[in-house]
């Protein structure tokens, strides 16, 4: 067994799951001897907007992939809003259902402020790039990069949790001829400012949620026409005047493209919204799991403890497909501490019995058909790591939120966002917000005033 006091945890990320470990850490009132790194110079990954692609302000791979002017895909009442600290209670009023992207951020920031009482940045060594993490002589040895003081180093943890995000690798697929087509040709994690696109004929490959928002996006700010191409089968959505599906594209010429269906369109610029590989560049190849996206990454017990190697000390969380959002990392988080410093009732469990529990999950997520089915996976799953973890199962009445966003969103999937709801911790009811496609400020201030 272990010796509780050589416990030492390397957090990977200062985004929403890095920081619902140090969170729940504190609320523990266990804080153990822990690190976390950040390549940023801030905490909020995803959710730090940036204009910048391709490289960082210190030449490392952007990260984010924000554009301008983002309103939350689903209510923040479905995936955002914590039992702990309501948003209500962070601005001082209800404010409507689907936020811009700044209110998010500082809403979060809040959290980790206000409603804690350490200061959980003194854990947070920003600027700061994890180079390789291995494992031997059962601990992690962590190459760091730390690029304001320019010095590498090696630090060894007992523990390390993955919390570096899953949507800064692009998945981009080949397209027969793609290299004759002449306009711009670019990934959604490199799209910034819909603007740029105004007047143009846009073509997005890919039709799940990041290419419906990015097709609503151009055609909000002036794209004169948008095909969105599916590969398996159709959205089913009614699209707005000006968007239109076409099935996959065979080729390119140099201006246009070629469809499944014989059809053909004349475009000026194609956005792949082909979805993100699960990349962790910085792990020992026997540290990784796979690069395919999943509801659960195979080999992770309770969807976090890596099973084929590191001693059952290796967590990820957020590396899994996400409807269930900061509340999912949240209450993963909750169950990894307690993990950690061995205060769940009924864990650890033999290596057997955890890899029959994983089987469970990835064969029941073989299985799943719609939208609706793999929500009610999460749930399940996330009633089971609260009843292990004691982290409070309000959170699973979102199931109801979710049916009600998948009926409005198959109604209007350009006016989704006019509908409000209910907080699930506070009862109060959201105020209506601007129809989404006439707000085109983004700003906490203006978001605020409604
Ligand atoms: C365009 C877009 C829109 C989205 N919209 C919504 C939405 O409306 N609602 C919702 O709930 N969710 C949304 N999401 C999902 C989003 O992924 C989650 O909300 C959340 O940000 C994920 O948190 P995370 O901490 O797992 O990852 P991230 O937010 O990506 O944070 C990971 C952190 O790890 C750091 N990092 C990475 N590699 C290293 C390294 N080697 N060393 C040190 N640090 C490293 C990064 O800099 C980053 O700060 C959206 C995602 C995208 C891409």
């Amino acid at each position: 067994m272990e010796n509780k006091d050589k416990t030492r945890v390397c957090v990977i990320g200062a985004g929403p799951a890095g920081m619902s470990v140090l969170y729940q850490f504190a609320k523990l009132g266990k804080i153990p001897n822990i690190v976390c790194y950040e390549k940023q110079s801030t905490w909020g990954g995803i959710w730090n907007y940036t204009w910048r692609t391709g490289l960082d302000h210190n030449n490392e791979p952007c990260h984010s992939s924000l554009y301008k002017d983002l309103w939350t895909n689903a209510p923040k009442e479905a995936n955002i809003e914590f039992p702990d600290y309501t948003f209500e209670k962070h601005f001082g009023k209800p404010v409507p259902s689907y936020p811009p992207a700044p209110a998010v951020r500082d809403y979060l920031q809040g959290r980790w402020t206000n409603a804690c009482s350490s200061d959980l940045k003194q854990f947070i060594q920003f600027n700061t790039i994890v180079r390789f993490v291995k494992f031997e002589n059962n601990n992690f040895v962590v190459t760091i990069d730390d690029r304001k003081k320019k010095v590498t180093s090696q630090e060894v943890f007992s523990h390390v949790v993955v919390c570096s995000g899953v949507f800064n690798y692009p998945n981009q697929p080949e397209v027969p001829d793609i290299i004759k087509f002449e306009g711009r040709v670019m990934h959604s994690h490199n799209f910034r400012n819909a603007i740029e696109f105004k007047g143009q004929t846009v073509l997005i490959i890919g039709s799940n949620f990041s290419g419906e928002d990015v097709a609503l996006h151009c055609l909000k700010y002036g794209a004169k026409h948008i095909y969105i191409s599916w590969r398996t089968q159709p959205t089913g959505l009614k699209w707005p005047k000006g968007i239109e599906e076409r099935p996959e594209v065979i080729r390119f010429g140099e201006n246009n493209a070629y469809f499944k269906d014989g059809s053909k369109a004349v475009i000026d610029v194609v956005i792949f919204s082909t979805g993100f590989r699960n990349h962790f560049p910085y792990l020992d190849a026997n540290l990784r799991i796979t690069e395919d996206t999943s509801l659960y990454p195979d080999g992770l017990y309770k969807a976090t403890l890596f099973l084929n190697g590191g001693n059952n000390k290796l967590f990820y969380i957020g590396a899994q497909q996400q409807l269930y959002t900061m509340t999912y990392f949240d209450c993963i988080a909750s169950w990894v501490c307690r993990y950690i410093i061995r205060e769940l009732a009924d864990e650890p469990k033999s290596g057997e019995e955890m890899k029959r529990d994983v089987t469970k999950w990835t064969s029941r997520e073989a299985k799943l058909a719609s939208v609706k089915d793999k929500v009610d996976f999460q749930a399940d799953l996330l009633a089971e790591i609260c009843s292990s973890s004691g982290y409070d199962k309000s959170i699973l009445k979102a199931v109801s939120l979710f049916d009600d966003l998948i009926r409005h969103r198959k109604e209007d999937i350009s006016d989704f966002r006019r509908h409000q709801f209910r907080s699930i911790y506070t009862g109060s009811l959201a105020p209506t917000q601007k129809p989404y496609m006439k707000m085109f400020d983004d700003t906490l201030e203006t978001f605020l005033k409604c």
